[in-house]
Order: C-alpha cells, then sequence, then structure tokens
C-alpha cells in the first residue's frame, strides 16, 4: 500500500504498536500530528524520551519513580504498617486520588494466571515476602476483582498468614470483572474502608 510517503507510514505503523490503537486511529493520530506545530511535535518527543529515559521502578515497592526509594516509600508520614498490594503502578495512582490511604504499597507487575501462563514466579511475590518484617501489620490486596485477581489474592493470603500478617481484601464495591483504574473514587474509597480479612 503506497498511499502514503515512507516517513507517514512508519510513524502510523509506530502509534498502531500502542495498546488500543487500531489502524484507523493511527492513522488520525499521525495526521493529526502532521498539522501541529514544529515546537509542539518536538516538545510531544522530548517529553516521551525523557519519561522513557529517567522513570525507573522503585526498588522497595515496584511503582514508577524518578528516584529511588519512590516518593511515597521516603514519605516518613505514610504508615509503614499497613501495605496495599497492587497489580500495576497505574492502580496506585488510581488509590492515591482518593487521598484517603496512608499506608504504603506493592505492586506486583501482574496477577498469577495460569490461563496466559503466568505463575507465580512471574509476578513480583518473593520481593512481597521479603518486606515482611515485624514492621509490617496488615497487607491488604487490591487486586482486581476479576478471576485472576481474586485467585491471586488467596494465594498471597496463604503466603502471608503463616508470617503471622492479617492479610484484608478490598470490598467488592468495585464491580466484578472490573478495574480498580475506572472506579469512581468514593466506590474505591468505601472498597478500602470495607476491606476484609482473607
Ligand atoms: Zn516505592
Amino acid at each position: 500500500m503506497d498511499f502514503y510517503p515512507v516517513a507517514i507510514e512508519k510513524l502510523i505503523e509506530e502509534f498502531s504498536k500502542l495498546p488500543g490503537i487500531g489502524y484507523k486511529t493511527a492513522q488520525r493520530l499521525t495526521l493529526h500530528v502532521l498539522n501541529l506545530p514544529k515546537e509542539e511535535v518536538e516538545g510531544f518527543s522530548k517529553a516521551l524520551i525523557e519519561a522513557r529515559g529517567t522513570i525507573k521502578y522503585c526498588s522497595v515497592c515496584g511503582n514508577f519513580t524518578d528516584t529511588d526509594p519512590c516518593a511515597i516509600c521516603s514519605n516518613p508520614s505514610r504508615n509503614k504498617h499497613l501495605i496495599c498490594v497492587v497489580e500495576e503502578p497505574k492502580d496506585i495512582m488510581a488509590i492515591e486520588k482518593v487521598r484517603e490511604y496512608n499506608g504504603v504499597y506493592h505492586v506486583l507487575h501482574g496477577v498469577i494466571s495460569p490461563m496466559h501462563g503466568k505463575g507465580p514466579d512471574s509476578i513480583k511475590l518473593k520481593e512481597l515476602i521479603s518486606r515482611m518484617n515485624n514492621e509490617v501489620k496488615e497487607v491488604i490486596v487490591a487486586t482486581n476483582p476479576n478471576v485472576d485477581g481474586e485467585a491471586t489474592a488467596m494465594y498471597i493470603s496463604k503466603l502471608l498468614k503463616p508470617l503471622g500478617v492479617k492479610v484484608t481484601r478490598i470490598a467488592h464495591g468495585i464491580p466484578v470483572g472490573g478495574d480498580l483504574e475506572y472506579a469512581d473514587e468514593v466506590t474505591l474509597s468505601k472498597a478500602l474502608e470495607g476491606r476484609k480479612e482473607i
């Protein structure tokens, strides 16, 4: 298909690689970029390169950060007795928006999913266990309320309970099969408040 000059085809191809972007959307984004002022495109590409170059994972919790440990882990006013376990860094952002949770986090970077060939070793469970010390009183499992999220929560509960840690699960204000990321702030706040021991 030689509809476009090579540079345009290449840009469409790059946009198509992004999650949720099909060829048509990639085409629309490309044409949009071509109509932008040059400085704006330069700013955009600089932001991409800078973000990729400076952002890393926190060595304690696994969140995105530009300092290590991250701002949450190194904040002395955060409650270190409480660790909230989430699937992805975006879930931390969702919970932080509620502004009611004052503990720290642990990012699993995935869930146990036998269907997708992902076992316990493919997520950051060892790292979670290594954080268990006398200081940790409760682990809140805030994985998504779907099959894999529930199975992962049960697995974590079985893993941590023998260590004498209280393990709780966020309440089901979050729609089953839903995504933490899309829960509204009141639902998320209630889900944290109504957590139950598992
Ligand atoms: Zn951290």
